[in-house]
């Protein structure tokens, strides 16, 4: 057994009714379903938090996931409508700290509803809404390669490896024990588990003091491997 139930039942140790694997995620059925027919998508790579996951897993799992959508709405299953959610984190919801896609058909009168504070109902200002949008519009430029984190090699390494890549996936491995040596010498889905525990911020995003400037320069030399274009 491993500390987190949804590796349990990628590895098979743990059980679970499965609609499909492949080499970058399965989808099986929520044993809690908040309605019947309600699937999780799940990537084989563990990370905890959807900043952590690489480009390639995150983005298959919505792939995946619109297959299950189109499945459960010919089914059979009660679906009129589905909810696809990723709760990011235990505040926002998060149960298992590992990533995960949920897949929720929906229907009229089946009990289930968003509550918002009443904050939701007053209306932003513009120059508010022109302030986050330009501090994040930074942001994504600094992080979006994320060239310094350990977790985006680790990750890549153990899809690559899923892949039969050896050498690139030694490659990706190499890369993340020279940005954390804590992370050399130890199986990919330990030192995954290492770097990745629930509520860790991107190594990018620590090095810079919340409010302050944000230095794009950190994004300078991004890898050129066919996993980062
Ligand atoms: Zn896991």
């Amino acid at each position: 057994m491993t500390s987190c139930i949804f590796c349990d039942i990628l590895f098979g140790i743990a059980p679970a009714s499965f609609i499909q694997r492949d080499d970058l995620c399965a989808a099986f059925m929520d044993i809690r379903p908040v309605n019947p027919g309600h699937v999780l998508v799940v990537p084989h790579a563990h990370a905890a938090l959807v900043s952590e996951l690489d480009a390639v897993s995150i983005g298959h799992m919505l792939q995946v996931a619109q297959r299950v959508d189109v499945a459960l709405r010919a089914s059979g299953i009660k679906c009129e409508g589905v909810n696809l959610i990723i709760s990011d984190g235990a505040v926002a919801g998060q149960e298992v700290p590992h990533v995960h896609l949920h897949v929720i058909p929906r229907f009229r009168g089946d009990g289930h509803h968003f509550r918002f504070s009443p904050a939701y109902f007053t209306k932003t200002p513009a120059s508010e809404l022109g302030k986050n949008a330009e501090s994040l519009a930074e942001w994504n430029v600094a992080i979006g390669m994320k060239p310094d984190d350990a977790n985006f090699y680790i990750n890549m390494g153990s899809v690559l490896q899923k892949l039969g890549k050896t050498d690139e996936s030694q490659e990706a491995f190499k890369k993340a024990a020279t940005l954390n040596p804590a992370s050399a010498g130890m199986g990919f889905y330990n030192r995954a588990a290492i770097l990745t525990g629930p509520g860790r911020v991107p190594a990018g995003a620590r090095s810079r003091r919340p409010g302050g400037s944000c230095p794009t320069t950190s994004a300078a030399s991004p890898p050129t491997a066919w996993w980062a274009r």
